[in-house]
């Protein structure tokens, strides 16, 4: 019988249809990727849920995001008690103090490249401890860690229910300096796509490689990201997209038939001021005025993310605005209907519902700014049911009275930061004063 497992969370699934969903779709592909790696290094592997968890010595556990942790403490809580050992991985998994009590191994960057070693080190009753593994007792703030790297994408197929996937590339072909995914990895293989799995017409593609291949996609293109709302912004966070470039796409978008383009945006950066977000509405204003009316106009989403300084990147230590970014770009154009901040005759914009509200944005905060105190608030709060459940301004009013969280919002030392021991594979630390001493942003509405 297998002796090690993947964890199949369930709050990640409330609400799907378990009649047609099978246990392994439910699955994140870099934890099918571990199993993978595992089993061709002759290990038995199963899926497990939170009533088959005790039947294993070694729980492998994928936490994708600052939320993920959140969830993962209740996830815990559900867990039938046994004598197993938990190592958490992902692309959530950055800063090792808030998964102190979490876990027994945390396991740093690319878990296909430490998970046998791990595995093989737990099932001869050994501990395995350094490098991009922690061994959680044997955790020090005076040890360096770092993110594993692969320096080429999977060699293997994956095989999942419903597809078969196969690495192209690792990380990106650019350096934003606000982005996890291209400074925790080092970046092989192809550009930056994200195909959706290959079987949807959706794709993804950063704009910078759109013009670079002469806008030859746009007949497929359904999603890209401007991640800026001004050419001054884009240029401070080394995401060179020129207005001109943004006029363009949407001049060639109305060239066809009307339809949606979803625009990821992020807001909320050091020094942003209202005039970048007016910045966009004059671009579209521009690109609608070189185009033909359209009965059914090309309408552009925009999904807007408030700027949160991610661990081992560049703006690590910039100020976050303690602001309230949901609806609050549409609220620039309080005469045009709905979340509409422009209205032209072959194009609109509108925001969409999907921005993050400042609670949200809080705890991510939390996750990656937090040392234990942070970590202690994060367990209480999050196997609180009124809070899990409570309103976005009610989650706010909590955190507020229970920790300091204007400050961890502040510019940080690099000597604060509960990850200063952990290095990525580029020298980041040396780009933190550049965005560390900027103003927070402006925008959004004041808390
Ligand atoms: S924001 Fe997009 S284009 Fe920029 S580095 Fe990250 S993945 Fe690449």
């Amino acid at each position: 019988m297998a002796e090690i497992a993947c964890y199949v969370p369930t709050l990640k699934v409330a609400g799907h249809d378990f009649k047609n969903d099978s246990f392994d779709t439910r699955q994140w592909t870099g934890l099918c990727m571990v199993k993978d790696a595992l089993e061709r290094a002759g290990h038995e592997v199963d899926f497990c849920s939170s009533a088959t968890v005790s039947r294993y010595r070694l729980v492998f556990v994928s936490l994708t995001s600052d939320r993920s942790i959140w969830e993962f403490w209740r996830e815990r809580r559900t867990w039938e008690p046994g004598e197993y050992r938990v190592a958490v991985g992902g692309f959530g998994v950055l800063n090792p103090k808030v998964l102190l009590g979490l876990c027994d191994y945390i396991q740093l960057g690319r878990g296909e490249r430490t998970s046998v070693e791990l595995a093989d080190a737990v099932l001869k009753g050994h501990a395995l401890h350094g490098g991009s593994v922690i061994h959680v007792p044997d955790y020090s703030e005076g040890e360096e860690y770092r993110l594993a790297q692969a320096t080429e994408p999977y060699p293997h197929e994956v095989v999942q229910t419903v597809r078969v996937y196969k690495e192209g590339h690792i990380g990106c072909n650019h350096k934003c300096a606000f982005c996890g995914y291209s400074w925790h990895r080092v970046h092989v293989g192809g550009e930056f796509r994200n195909d959706f799995g290959g079987a949807h017409i959706e794709q993804e593609r950063a704009m910078l490689d759109l013009k670079r291949s002469g806008w030859a996609d746009l007949g497929r293109l359904r999603v890209t990201a401007l991640d800026g709302s001004s050419e001054r912004i884009r240029r401070m966070v080394n995401k060179p997209i020129a207005d001109a470039d943004v006029e363009e796409l949407m001049a060639r978008l109305c060239e066809g038939k009307g339809r949606s383009v979803k625009l990821f945006n992020v807001v909320g950066y050091p020094t942003e001021t209202i005039e970048d977000w007016r910045d966009l509405e004059e671009v579209m204003a521009r690109a609608d005025a070189r185009s033909e009316p359209k009965d059914t106009r090309v309408g552009f989403g925009l999904h807007n993310t408030p700027f949160r300084a991610f661990p081992l990147t560049p703006m690590a230590c910039s100020p976050m605005a303690y602001r309230e970014y949901r609806l609050m770009f549409g609220a620039m154009a309080p005469n045009l209907p709905g979340k509409m901040f422009f209205s032209g005759r072959a194009l609109y914009g509108a925001e969409d519902f999907g921005c993050d509200s400042l609670a949200a944005t809080a705890m991510s905060c939390m996750v990656w700014r937090g040392h234990e105190k942070a970590a202690d608030t994060i367990r209480r709060l999050a196997l609180h049911d009124r809070f899990w459940t409570a309103p976005s301004k009610v989650k706010l009013a909590t955190i507020e009275s229970v920790c300091d969280i204007r400050r961890m919002f502040e510019a940080k030392d690099p000597a604060d930061l509960p990850t200063s021991n952990i290095r990525t594979y580029a020298k980041v630390e040396k780009l933190y004063g550049r965005y560390r001493d900027l103003p927070p942003a402006t925008t959004g509405a004041r808390r």
